[in-house]
């Protein structure tokens, strides 16, 4: 809540921020909060997967140099298996990115009935996905792709807003599916509760085909000592006797490389089975050699958990030095608000309404590149114009510390002409 100032003391915060905003563009800064990378340093941290010895060959023999193995390395998918919440024969291993993995559930529900459904997605005259918002805009860009109506729905603290989705879901038979990044979501950092969870799994929908499309890209991804844990969509939809409804995608990419990862995709036997189905007609298997050498690397999922404690290691310090600085400029202020997750990538930066997109633009001006106000809703229109992710994995330490300083110089700068105009 904004203290109650006076006019003259916000006139004098208000000059106080344009003295420092002038100097901070006379600094020349270029630096980059955009988008969710592992830092160079991070990335160092997997070079081993740079050897790979021969003979390249599976714990059953098969050499892995041939084509074939569609599913995907099964000793590699016993490793996630755990972490993904999804069980082996139901987990494949597939190509470098997750976010193709969505994409094609997408077009081939579009193309083929889903198990379950009536009728392929592309026969509907409109289909629709519920969007949890904020969310992540590269899933939107999917809907925006295959013109799928996106509709926004509310996060809490416990995920979306259920009785909004339940509501959704149950009366419109248009709504095919929800996106939900259920662990450390992208980019408010929310854990779904166990709550949220079931009553997804469980909740009537119009449409037979519904689907979760479980993104869960920040599954091993803690900040904290205390791991978070999520109830078990898989289980919680065969129990709730919709055993279909769940698509779980996960991936290597801020694990591993994150260009040279691997995706993972695990849902129903039916739903494995229909996959398959569509991609043994695009590919004859996956890179296996990659997976490979991801099971050497990492072992077992002990060794995956500490390898995740690595990164925590070098990313915590910058989750930490966002949080002190906007501490230090902005609290009490009354101009701003933000997240301090306890795992995955994202800060969340809440200004006051109809700013966010005027502290990008100062930003700019400044040298900081953010990502566009309003990429966090479906079109990148966030109504009330409020919101800024801030991705500080990528730089270096003292980079961050630069550039949220200078952010917080552009929210005081924004925030004081907006109360006083
Ligand atoms: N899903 C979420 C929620 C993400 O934040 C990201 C990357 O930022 C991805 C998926 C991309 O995953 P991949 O590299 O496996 O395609």
């Amino acid at each position: 809540t904004a203290p109650a100032l006076t006019i003259q003391e916000l006139t004098a915060q208000r000059d106080r921020a344009r003295e420092d905003f002038a100097a901070l563009v006379g600094r020349g800064l270029k630096l980059d909060l955009t988008r969710g990378k592992p830092s160079p340093r991070q990335l160092d941290l997997a070079n081993e997967l740079l050897d790979v010895r021969a003979p390249v060959v599976s714990a059953d023999g098969t050499d892995l140099r041939n084509y074939g193995g569609l599913n995907g390395l099964a000793e590699l998918r016993a490793i996630f298996s755990q972490a993904l919440q999804v069980p082996v024969e139901q987990l494949l291993a597939a190509g470098n990115s997750s976010l193709e993995l969505m994409h094609d559930a997408v077009v081939f529900a579009q193309l083929s009935v889903l198990p379950g459904g009536e009728r392929r997605w592309a026969d509907e005259p409109e289909i629709a996905f519920l969007c949890p918002v904020p969310g992540y805009d590269r899933h939107f860009g999917i809907c925006e792709r295959y013109g799928i109506t996106m509709i926004p729905v509310p996060m809490t603290e416990t995920g979306p807003d259920m009785d909004v989705v339940e509501r959704l879901a149950a009366d419109d038979a248009r709504i095919k599916g929800i996106w939900c990044v259920p662990k450390y979501s992208n980019p408010d950092g929310t854990v779904y509760s166990a709550e949220t969870v079931r009553r997804l799994a469980a909740m009537p929908t119009a449409a037979p085909d519904f689907r979760i499309f479980w993104d869960n890209a920040y599954a091993v991804h803690h900040l904290t000592d205390k791991p978070a844990e999520i109830a078990d969509l898989l289980a919680s939809c065969a129990q709730s006797g919709n055993p279909d409804r769940a698509f779980v995608f996960g991936s290597t990419s801020k694990i591993t490389f994150a260009g040279s990862g691997v995706g993972f995709f695990g849902a129903s036997a039916a739903n494995v089975k229909w996959w398959l189905s569509h991609t043994v007609k695009r590919s004859i298997g996956p890179d296996k050699i990659n997976q490979l050498r991801h099971v050497r690397f990492l072992k077992d999922a002990d060794g995956l958990r500490e390898h995740m404690r690595q990164h925590a290691a070098l990313i915590r310090p910058k989750f930490d030095a966002v949080d002190k600085i906007l501490s230090t400029e902005l609290s009490g202020t009354g101009l701003a608000s933000w997240t301090s997750p306890a795992g995955g990538y994202f800060i969340l930066l809440r200004v006051p309404a109809g700013c966010a997109a005027a502290v990008v633009a100062k930003a700019k001006e400044a040298g900081i590149a953010l990502t566009p106000a309003g990429a966090t809703h479906p079109h990148g229109d966030d109504p009330q114009d409020q919101l800024i992710r801030i991705a500080p994995t990528f730089p270096e330490l003292a980079e961050v510390e630069a550039a949220i300083d200078a952010l917080a110089t552009c929210v005081r700068l924004v925030g004081t002409e907006k109360l006083l105009a």
